[in-house]
């Protein structure tokens, strides 16, 4: 396994020497092309100039060349590794360089050999003459003939001149590589850095440790979104974590009255302290009932969480489902003098499953009817709008306290702790209520106002 932030610098290394022998390997051909050309050019002017000077020495009334003349122009153009060898056409003058200094010449070529030799392989130089006719008014009345190294040479400054090229060549070709090599470990360390912060969070989170948060300062969109998701992953977990303890602390309390109301009468009958009469039976039978109801309820709520088949739907009428259950509920309505009414349009059908839905009226109603003072009123109302139907259920109750709103929905939150023992709520109806409406894909909310009443809206949507 190859660490991420090694193999980033490798890669980008990698990159930068390719990119820099690219180039190097360009400005070598084009130096080397350009110098060449130098080099040609200068040797064409040279000889240009050797015609010129050997012109002048011509001497029109002898048909000769001045010989010291020639010598000077033959030793000067020596110096530049230009051989030359002057005839005159009639045969007068046969003068050469070779013959006059043959020991200088053999060591000019033999240097340029040795230079070339060293400077470019890829060439295979020798030794090349060349014959020029030399004219006086048009007549030719010599020949020049030019000796040098081909097809080109340099001298010393301009192989010193190379020399110093390539050298800086090189240097800023290792500059750039140590610069590319600094800015790929900084990169390779931003791009690395909020990885091994995720690993760590992720490993952390692994040992339970649920709500961490990482912090990171990167402006990398992608490495922000990661850090970001992690960190809302460990406050879920921890939220569903406290709320798995909560509900094992919450059923464990609610089973604990019952039961213990059981043990007791149970053993005082067993001691013989109480006679087991018909009564006591029949409060031990109520104690099996309540709990036989919690634990329906919980089953429920499993079922209605975790089961994806769990509805069925069908078209139904809303109203109709709502009148059957006011008449359910005429009888503890009349007692109050509550009345329960309905706002609905013609058409108020939807496409939900009829037995939930109903269960999750029931328990908003009942909560209305229960909680609603005498002379008061339950209204259950319906409007269809273009993509989602709102059901709301209100009553003219006392309200819930601001504080007590985000927690109704709890399991076995009830805000009236006595309801328990009086009507046999447990605080698990509206969480219910809630799975349902979410297993359809819609959402519950609540409106409260102290001494005003309570207002409970559901949204369902597509149904
Ligand atoms: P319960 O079975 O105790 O009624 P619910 O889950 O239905 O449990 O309700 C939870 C708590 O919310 C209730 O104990 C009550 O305090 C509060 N509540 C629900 N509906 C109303 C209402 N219409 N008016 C006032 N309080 C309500």
């Amino acid at each position: 396994m190859h660490v991420l932030r090694n193999k980033l610098i490798l890669w980008y290394s990698l990159v930068s020497v390719l990119c820099i022998l690219t180039i190097n390997i360009f400005l070598n051909i084009y130096l080397d092309k350009a110098f060449r050309k130098y080099a040609i050019e200068q040797r064409e002017q040279q000889i240009e100039k050797i015609i010129h000077q050997v012109n002048d020495l011509y001497d029109e009334e002898t048909g000769q060349y001045d010989p010291t003349g020639l010598n000077i122009i033959g030793n000067a153009a020596l110096q530049n590794g230009i051989i030359i060898h002057v005839q005159t056409r009639a045969r007068g003058l046969n003068w050469d360089i070779r013959t006059h200094n043959p020991l200088e010449c053999q060591n000019v070529i033999q240097h340029k050999k040795a230079i070339m030799k060293q400077e470019s392989y890829n060439i295979q130089g020798r030794y090349e003459e060349r014959r020029i006719d030399l004219t006086n008014d048009g007549i030719i009345v010599g020949i020049l003939t030019v000796g040098y190294y081909g097809p080109y040479s340099f001298n010393k400054s301009e192989v010193q001149l190379l020399k110093t090229l390539n050298c800086i060549i090189l240097i800023f070709g290792l500059l750039f590589l140590a610069v590319s090599v600094l800015i790929g470990t900084l990169i390779a360390r931003h791009i690395t850095e909020p990885v091994n912060k995720a690993i760590a969070a992720v490993n952390r989170i692994a040992e339970k440790e649920y709500g961490i948060q990482t912090n990171l300062n990167n402006n990398t969109l992608e490495t922000a979104n990661l850090i970001q998701a992690i960190n809302h992953m460990s406050l879920a977990l921890k939220k569903e974590e406290q709320q798995k303890r909560q509900i094992t602390a919450d059923v464990a309390h609610e089973l604990r009255t019952p039961l213990c109301n059981l043990q007791s009468h149970i053993e005082a009958m067993i001691d013989g302290i109480w006679e087991p009469s018909k009564t006591r039976l029949e409060s031990c039978h109520t104690e099996i009932l309540r709990l036989n109801k919690i634990v329906d309820q919980l089953r429920e709520l499993h079922l209605i969480e975790n089961d994806e088949d769990y509805l069925n739907k069908e078209e139904f009428e809303f109203s109709f489902l709502c009148q059957e259950i006011f008449n359910e509920f005429s009888l503890k309505a009349k007692e109050k003098e509550i009345s329960l009414q309905m706002k609905m349009p013609k058409d108020s059908t939807i496409f939900a499953d009829r037995n939930r839905i109903k269960q999750c009226m029931v328990n908003l109603i009942s909560n209305g009817v229960w909680y609603t003072p005498e002379h008061g009123a339950v209204e259950v109302s319906l409007i269809k709008k273009a993509e989602e139907t709102v059901i709301t259920v209100a009553d003219t109750g006392p309200g819930i306290a601001k504080e007590e709103l985000q927690n109704i929905f709890e399991r076995f939150y009830r805000t009236d702790k006595s309801r328990n023992q009086r009507t046999g709520g447990m605080g698990l109806g509206l969480s219910i209520t809630k799975a349902i409406i979410e297993a359809h894909g819609g959402s519950i909310s609540v409106r409260s106002q102290l001494g005003k009443g309570t207002e409970f809206v559901i949204t369902l949507k597509g149904c």
